[in-house]
């Protein structure tokens, strides 16, 4: 059999054989078949987490074959699209109704069903992960029935299912609360993290996409403001990027130089300081205007491995602070940007902004380079502040660490047990995460 590894590439498994159903109706004989004879199912998406989420020693379902937009109510702006659908395949499907999706991270490689099941989220405070754009899901259970849920049908499954880790069903379809096609206005500044960080709740409540990039060893942040526009709406004077300006700001600078000076760095440490404050001259002091999707998600080529928490949104300040001060009491050499989001209060039990307004530190570490150290002190901080680790990043906690995180967790357990009871979706990850 071969190996699967995801896109960082040092997650790896080797199933025990790999299915491309094409059918709902095959995807329910392969879990039923699995419960039978005792054995494990894993849907896999695009490989994009950075977790062994994803791995499997049993059964691996690719659903590309079960991928498309399967119905559309232009009036409730509801689309339906099939679980094996990729994020950037969207856009193009819902193009001809006038609709796209209110939100979305930084990359459009995922699958629809990987992004919501580890709880993948943008930026905006007025906006929630994309997992709470869903208003309906079709997923296969443990026991091979195919069951339907929303807020007014199987809602207690629903409350629970749009994050679900992978360990509830097979999810083969999505329904969608869309919105208007829209356009975004984009802002990219280099400023001073101190200034970012004075007026940092005021940006978050003013700005519909507010994030910020802080270079370690400097203290300059780069700021990404998107404002929402109506089509033919931009302000005047602002345009799409060109191809060149794209390919050199978004490819060559972006991922081409950074991999260059990653390469540089990584045998020379010492010079990641000097590194740094190049970088965040070098990026972002540009203004353009776009279609939604084309200016929230961006290319990443460069490999790397990361850790992200959501915390309290008003301690992000502080929790900077004493990143800061921990990457300098222990000397390391922090090349990657550290990066800052936010996103609404949700009601989704395992989503990382369950209840509270939050706010997101993400942490690098180039491939080549070791993350134990830098991980491990990083969310002893993000502990301290109650933050939950995001589901498909690194992380360290174990499931006698989430009770206290997750008020509905027990509830969470609760449908598993009914959806799953014997377990044929689990894993690694989910023996280590659940009770
Ligand atoms: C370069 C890069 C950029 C990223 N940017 C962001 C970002 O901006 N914001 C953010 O929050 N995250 C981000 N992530 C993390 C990423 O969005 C999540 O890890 C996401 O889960 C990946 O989706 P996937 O389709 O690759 O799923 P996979 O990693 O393949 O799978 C993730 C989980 O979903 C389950 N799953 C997949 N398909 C199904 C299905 N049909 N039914 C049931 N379960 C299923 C899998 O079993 C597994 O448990 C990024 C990751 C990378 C590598």
């Amino acid at each position: 059999m071969s190996q699967w590894r995801n896109w960082a590439g040092d997650q790896r498994c080797t199933p025990s054989r790999v299915a491309r159903p094409s059918t709902v109706a095959e995807v329910s004989s392969l879990v039923s078949a699995a419960a039978a004879s005792g054995g494990t199912v894993k849907a896999v998406g695009a490989g994009h987490s950075f977790t062994d989420i994803a791995l499997t020693r049993g059964v691996q379902l690719q659903l590309d074959g079960i991928s498309g937009l399967l119905s559309v109510d232009r009036a409730a702006k509801l689309a339906t699209v099939a679980g094996g659908t990729r994020l950037h395949e969207i856009p193009a499907l819902l193009a001809p109704y006038g609709l796209a999706m209110e939100n979305l991270g930084d990359i459009d490689r995922q699958s629809i069903s990987g992004a919501i099941s580890t709880g993948t989220h943008g930026t905006g405070l007025a906006f929630g992960g994309i997992a709470t754009q869903v208003r309906a899901l079709t997923l296969v259970s443990g026991t091979g029935e195919i069951l339907h849920c929303s807020a007014t049908d199987n809602s207690e499954v629903f409350s629970v299912a749009r994050v679900g880790l992978g360990a509830l069903g097979i999810i083969t379809s999505v329904t969608l609360q869309c919105v208007d096609a829209f356009m975004l206005h984009a802002v990219e500044r280099p400023e001073p993290l101190a200034a970012v960080m004075e007026s940092y709740g005021e940006r978050n409540a003013l700005h519909d996409h507010f994030e910020f990039y802080w270079f370690p060893h400097t203290d300059m942040a780069l700021t990404k403001t998107n404002t929402r526009h109506a089509p033919g709406g931009l302000p005047a004077g602002v345009s799409p990027l060109s191809t060149w300006a794209h390919f050199v700001d978004d490819v060559l600078v972006s991922n081409t130089l950074f991999s260059a000076l990653c390469n540089v760095t990584g045998k020379l440490p010492s010079a990641i300081p000097k590194a740094n404050r190049m970088a965040s001259g070098l990026t972002g002091n540009r203004e353009f205007g776009d279609a939604s999707h084309k200016v929230f998600a961006t290319q990443r080529t460069v490999r790397f491995r990361e850790m992200e928490y959501a915390l309290p949104l008003e301690n992000i300040p502080a929790v900077l602070g004493e990143l800061d001060a921990m990457i300098k009491r222990r000397r390391l050499q922090i090349s990657f940007p550290v990066e800052v989001r936010s996103a609404a209060a949700d009601t989704v039990a395992l989503s990382t902004a369950n209840n509270r307004e939050t706010g997101y530190i993400a942490i690098h570490q180039h491939i080549k380079t070791a993350p134990l150290e830098y991980f491990k002190a990083a969310e002893e901080i993000f502990r301290s502040h109650a933050g939950r680790p995001h589901w498909g990043k690194w992380h360290f906690l174990q499931s006698k660490d989430f009770a206290q995180l997750y008020p509905d967790l027990e509830l969470f357990c609760k449908v598993r047990d009914d959806l799953d009871p014997r377990r044929v979706f689990n894993n690694a990850y989910l023996a280590r995460v659940l009770p």
